[in-house]
């Protein structure tokens, strides 16, 4: 089902991801992720310079060390940690230096945070064609987004399907969190290229793989040979890609027979991706896409299990076929994205307290929360209503709501097991993974280690998963994920011990960009108030 607005510039493309089970409504449960809005050229964050930075007294918390490093010195010199030690401000850092210090006495310094799934090209909940209805609305909107990251701590984003074009718009935000991308080897008319009307689809999807039986059929101007998986592969990496991320979907509701690639091109795929040292993401959320995922040799799995062919018979266990796929994730230490919010992302949608949450106002502004509570905001809602009237004829409108708490037991208990067992969790949240509002940028990355809580995690495993684990899979561990000498200075101070209380990251002193200082309370939303920022009080001298 395509929920899409064709415009000038770029579609602003939804798929929906997965099968849906018999008892949900049409098309609804596949809403997930693979949203792309591809627009057109760009490259890497580039650290600015800053004054260096000095700060002192402070308890470092990195996920290489096992134990708090208690009152050392840091010091940030051209964006780039310089030395973590004792004593470094003995002689350092007159006024007159140009070196800005940090008083970090009582807090915690910690990496910057990871978020390894997201989609940046689009505002949640906005069409392309509403963007362009309400300019004043949406500009505000595209100008929060990047700092409602920041303000929860994530600054290091990526965006699973761009291209150069895409990256250079979100780029010229500032400030913006480092944002790396993956380009998308969809094959050529699967998923989520599906929901373009041709040909405008080959065009939105230039690293689209078209397997040599479907040769016979291309349009005109594609070349067999430039979308073969060596091909692909290799005009991504030029396009300063650092990943692949391909897809398994069979489709949902009235679609469920969309094309999906051989095994062998996958691991051809694979193989030239590996050659070239990008790491291959997977969007595979149903019991037959993980098995296809591990098969074929991916390397994460962008999403948590949530369709199975069979149900265990009590709720939210897991049967043994399901636990198998798990045990072989452990095993081949395969990165796998839980992505709960999702699931909640549509929910919430009926959930009428979900626009009066106080803390929307941190990361939206009010004009774009004022426009998501009028009719027309609630067009997503409305879509999704319509579909559960069609399959429960005679049920009050008022008495209609997603309900997929079937799916989030399976997601829940999967998590757990993988947490228990050591698997390579990885935090990704795919925000946002439908035009639905209920996964706001920055505040669903909270809202996701919530759910990560609950599904069993420990807040060590979920710092990790945000921190180094997320910098290995996207081998970006060189420049970002610990606090260690060489490392890029993205860093949080917080008042908390991230491997004891999440709260950590809702109690952020500071946010620190390739060292650069930055200021939660200038980075929440407009509407948030001066008392509503994660750094509040308790400042650190400037
Ligand atoms: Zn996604």
């Amino acid at each position: 089902m395509a929920r899409r607005a064709p415009g000038a510039d770029g579609p602003l493309m939804v798929a929906m991801l997965q099968t849906s089970p018999p008892r949900y409504p049409a098309g609804l449960l596949g809403l997930a992720c693979a949203v792309g809005l591809l627009l057109g050229h760009s490259g890497q964050s580039q650290a600015a310079a800053f004054g260096d930075l000095l700060i002192v007294h402070v308890s470092v918390v990195s996920p290489e060390r096992s134990a708090v490093l208690r009152n050392v010195d840091v010091t940030v010199h051209d964006g780039r940690i310089a030395a973590v030690a004792a004593g470094l401000q003995s002689g350092a850092a007159p006024a007159s230096s140009g070196i800005r210090t940090l008083d970090g006495s009582g807090l915690y310094l910690i990496p910057g945070l990871i978020d390894s799934h997201v989609h940046l090209g689009w505002i949640p909940g906005m069409t392309e064609e509403q963007e362009h209805a309400h300019p004043d609305i949406a500009q505000a909107a595209r100008a929060q987004i990047p700092r409602s990251y920041l303000y929860f701590g994530f600054t290091t984003l990526i965006d699973l399907i761009s291209t150069p074009t895409a990256m250079a718009r979100w780029q010229a935000h500032d400030p913006v969190p480092d944002t790396y991308f993956c380009g998308a080897a969809a094959l050529m008319d699967g998923y989520p290229s599906n929901y373009l009307a041709k040909p405008e689809r080959y065009a939105q999807f230039p690293y689209m793989i078209v397997e040599p039986d479907s040769a016979a059929a291309l349009p005109p101007g594609i070349e067999a040979a430039a979308h073969s998986p060596q091909a692909v592969v290799a005009r991504m990496k030029a396009d300063g890609a650092i990943c692949v991320k391909t897809f398994f979907e069979r489709g949902f509701g009235a679609v469920h027979d969309l094309p999906v690639p051989q095994a062998s091109t996958v691991r051809a795929l694979v193989q030239a991706a590996h050659a070239a040292g990008l790491p291959v993401l997977m969007h595979a959320n149903s019991d037959e896409a993980q098995r296809f995922a591990l098969d074929t040799g991916v390397d994460i799995i962008a999403h948590g299990l949530w369709n199975t062919t069979e149900r265990s018979a009590t709720p939210g266990e897991l049967t043994p076929a399901t636990k198998a796929i798990l045990d072989r994730v452990i095993a081949g230490k395969v990165g796998w994205q839980p992505t709960m919010q999702v699931l909640y992302g549509l929910q919430n949608l009926f959930n009428a307290g979900f626009l009066s949450d106080p803390m929307l106002a941190r990361v939206l502004p009010q004009s774009l929360m004022d426009w998501y509570a009028a009719p027309e905001g609630q067009w997503f809602h409305d879509e999704i209503l319509a579909d559960l009237a069609k399959d429960a004829p005679g049920t009050p409108r008022a008495d209609l709501r997603v309900d997929l708490s079937g799916p989030i037991g399976t997601v829940k208990a999967a998590t757990e097991y993988l947490a228990g067992h050591g698997a390579r969790l990885l935090f990704g949240t795919d925000t946002p993974s439908a035009p639905t509002y209920a996964n706001p940028p920055g505040l669903n990355q909270w809202l996701e280690m919530h759910n990560l809580l609950d599904a069993g995690m420990t807040p060590t495993q979920i710092f990790e998963a945000a921190t180094l684990a997320n910098a290995r899979a996207l081998k970006l561990d060189a420049e970002v994920g610990t606090v260690q000498v060489g490392k890029r200075a993205n860093l949080l101070l917080v008042r908390a011990d991230p491997r004891r209380t999440i709260d950590a990251y809702t109690s952020i002193v500071e946010v620190i960009l390739g060292g650069r200082v930055l200021d939660p309370r200038q980075l929440a939303a407009a509407g948030a108030g001066a008392g509503a920022g994660a750094g509040a009080a308790a400042r650190a001298a400037p």
